[in-house]
């Protein structure tokens, strides 16, 4: 109103500039312009088209979003087409499942987890009792405590999995039972020689793993543990005429752990490195592994 009659003429015509795309009138004759907040001056103007685009991508797909001004912040007024019940009805259901669909996610996930879990437990608990026993123990009226502590069976090997035994064992052997060998080595004559020369306070670095290998390898080698132990058990049922099943099982899991624990032990230990030990001479340390 209070501004002179020219610049107000120049404004709506040739100084009338994008804020969204920074095109003026002269370069895109003919298109839809808008002013639709408190803005002044030569930045209130936007192309139609364009602020829909902005408004879009602020919303996100959700009309509810209410999108301002970045300048003035004035709220804007998005008038949508009248649509029909059927529309209506469709959007707010959109916008619900929207809502809740990573909620469902999460809670299919976790079921999902468990179920596996839950079955996992009762492939152990069928393999190492025996299918008479394991009938008898899951008929038991007191079992719905299993339903809760078969499902954590899997996730208690896989941790035991994940702490890598085999690299605490070495750290533990050289942190403790090496360097007491040596000063014990010391004082006996005969050994004295194989002793000196070595630095006692050696330590164990494991060699690093690269992790999503080393977490599949992990769940496999969890999910194969019941099958193994009980074919290693079947196996050794003929040698030692053993009728009980969880017997057997309990051995060839046992047997299996050893052996596969011994192989992993000693493949870390050439894998990992001594750090500390004075100068590493092949004879030296191989002396006392
Ligand atoms: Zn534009
Ligand atoms: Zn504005």
């Amino acid at each position: 109103m209070d501004q002179p009659p020219t610049p107000k003429r120049l404004d709506s015509f040739s100084e009338r500039t994008c804020w969204v795309c920074f095109a003026t009138e002269e370069d895109e004759p003919g298109s839809d312009w808008t002013c639709p907040c408190m803005c002044r001056g030569a930045t209130k103007w936007v192309h139609q088209v364009c602020l829909q685009q902005w408004i879009d991508e602020k919303q996100k797909g959700s009309s509810s979003i209410d999108v301002s001004c970045p300048q003035c912040q004035y709220p804007y007024q998005i008038l949508y087409p009248s649509a029909s019940p059927f529309l209506v009805c469709y959007e707010y259901l959109n916008r619900a499942i929207t809502f809740s669909a990573p909620m469902i996610l999460a809670g299919l996930t976790a079921s999902s987890i468990y179920w596996v879990s839950f079955t996992y437990g009762i492939a152990v608990a069928t393999v190492s009792l025996g299918r008479e026993r394991s009938i008898a123990f899951f008929g038991n009226p007191e079992s719905s405590i299993l339903a809760l502590t078969l499902p954590l069976l899997p996730w208690a090997v896989l941790s035991v999995k994940l702490v890598r035994l085999e690299v605490q064992a070495l750290k533990f052997w050289y942190r403790f039972i090496s360097p007491a060998l040596y000063s014990l080595a010391k004082r006996i004559p005969i050994l004295k020689s194989m002793a000196t020369g070595h630095n006692p306070q050696k330590k164990f670095m494991a060699a690093p793993v690269a992790v999503l290998p080393f977490l599949s390898r992990c769940l496999l080698g969890t999910f194969s543990l019941p099958l193994i132990a009980s074919t290693i058990g079947y196996a050794l049922s003929y040698i030692l005429k053993s009728q009980s099943s969880l017997r057997r099982t309990l051995l060839g899991g046992s047997i299996y752990l050893l052996l596969s624990y011994i192989a992993k032990i000693s493949i870390e230990h050439h894998r990992g490195r001594l750090v500390g030990a004075s100068p590493p001479t092949m004879a030296t340390d191989y002396n006392f592994p």
